[in-house]
């Protein structure tokens, strides 16, 4: 019988050697490069998310992962053994399919114990402990075809972990969920990750599945790595144009590069909170999030602000999207997000001019060679 085995603690993980790396894997399709020396290192119990736009790559670099495709180029190292050119029923991971994938003609306790071996004594106490941990206790004798999306998924999660593997796979688990079921399993596959310390690879193309559930996002971008950070540094601090662009929404305004962390916004001189390390005169792009623009009840000569018109109120539920057209910023159209309460404070209608600065801290500089991408 195999034991559900406990997390390790993150300072074990930071410590150990990488549970699972990949190091320089490439692979293509005809002509197509999908995959261009692809270099990450995994710490074991740690929750791995690939977030990327279709096609970008996600999915063939689990394939290479679980064994379902061969790299041209690399290896795959999982805790040390190279697994590179091992079938996958020898590479001790457990995966999880964006469709159901369990057996119709197999009941649920038939379907988690498939792949176990041992007694049958054995194998129904394993099914009774995985069923607990996913809270389906009552549904044992049950058929997949009996049972709702986010209930097979369930099963499917426990059927990947009965045999406690190594590495958890799971390729776009929840995308054929509803919304409300969705989040509910993410919080669920997250605890239960955690509760076993699995270290999990996760393929999405959801931003926020991947911000919420992940230690560390992966941003993939034409078969390369775009950004690989805990999901605040890449939402805070993208490191590339593309994640920016790719992950949140985001206000992108043309400006120059004057010396020093000096920047020209239209008329407005900024003086930036780093160095942009451009030459004086260089064209960039700012970056801000629309919650890292402020909005000002009064008017005071000694602020750093300029005046902007509401265009549009939209609402979001939980804040308010307030569309700005702003003549000192060259004409820029901005978009800042405000909660309920500060709506109201400032009594924003459109029409209404209201001054606007930006919170020189969270802004970003990117050289502009080309066009800002989702600008
Ligand atoms: P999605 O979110 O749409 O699933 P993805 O990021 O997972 O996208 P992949 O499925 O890895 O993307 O595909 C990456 C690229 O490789 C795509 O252009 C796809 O058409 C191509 N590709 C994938 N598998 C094959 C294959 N077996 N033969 C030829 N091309 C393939």
């Amino acid at each position: 019988m195999t034991a559900l085995h406990v997390a390790s603690t993150p300072a074990d993980a930071a410590s150990a050697a990488p549970h699972l790396l990949l190091d320089g894997v490439s692979k293509r399709f005809g002509r197509h490069a999908v995959l261009s020396e692809l270099t990450l290192s995994v710490n074991k119990g740690e929750f791995v998310c690939l977030l990327g736009p279709s096609g970008c790559g996600k999915t063939t670099l689990l394939r290479q992962i679980a064994g379902l495709d061969a790299p041209d180029a690399g290896r795959i190292l999982l805790n040390g053994r190279d697994i590179t050119r091992l079938p996958p029923a020898a590479r001790d991971y457990g995966m999880v399919f964006q469709s159901y994938a369990l057996f119709p003609n197999l009941d649920v306790a038939g379907n988690i114990a498939y792949g176990l071996g041992g007694r049958r004594a054995d194998k129904q106490r394993r099914v009774s402990e995985l069923l607990a941990l996913i809270g389906l206790d009552d549904i044992a004798e049950k058929y997949p075809a009996q049972l709702s999306g986010g209930q097979q998924q369930r099963v499917a999660l426990a059927r990947a972990l009965a045999v406690s593997p190594s590495l958890l796979l799971l390729d776009e688990p929840l995308s054929a969920l509803d919304a409300r079921v969705r989040e509910h399993l993410r919080r669920e596959i997250r605890a239960l990750q955690q509760k076993l310390g699995v270290t999990t690879i996760m393929v999405t193309h959801d931003q926020e599945e991947a911000l919420t559930m992940a230690d560390r996002v992966v941003v993939m971008h034409g078969g390369r790595i775009e950004q690989c950070a805990s999901p605040h540094t890449v939402y805070r601090e993208p490191a590339s144009r593309f994640v920016a662009s790719f992950v949140g929404q985001g206000n992108w305004l043309a400006g120059r590069a004057l010396g020093g962390q000096q920047a020209q916004l239209g008329e407005r001189v900024l003086t930036l909170a780093q160095s942009h390390g451009l030459a004086n005169g260089q064209p960039l792009s700012l970056f801000i999030r629309p919650e890292d623009l402020i909005l000002h009840a009064g008017w005071s000569a000694s602020r750093d602000a300029d005046l902007a018109e509401v265009r549009k109120l939209e609402l979001l539920g939980p804040i308010y999207r307030v569309g700005l057209h702003v003549p000192a910023w060259g004409g820029a159209e901005v978009q800042a997000d405000l909660t309920h309460a500060q709506l109201a404070e400032l009594e924003l209608t459109p029409q209404r001019r209201v001054p606007l600065s930006l919170n020189l801290a969270r802004l970003q500089v990117f050289a502009a060679e080309v066009a800002p991408c989702g600008a």
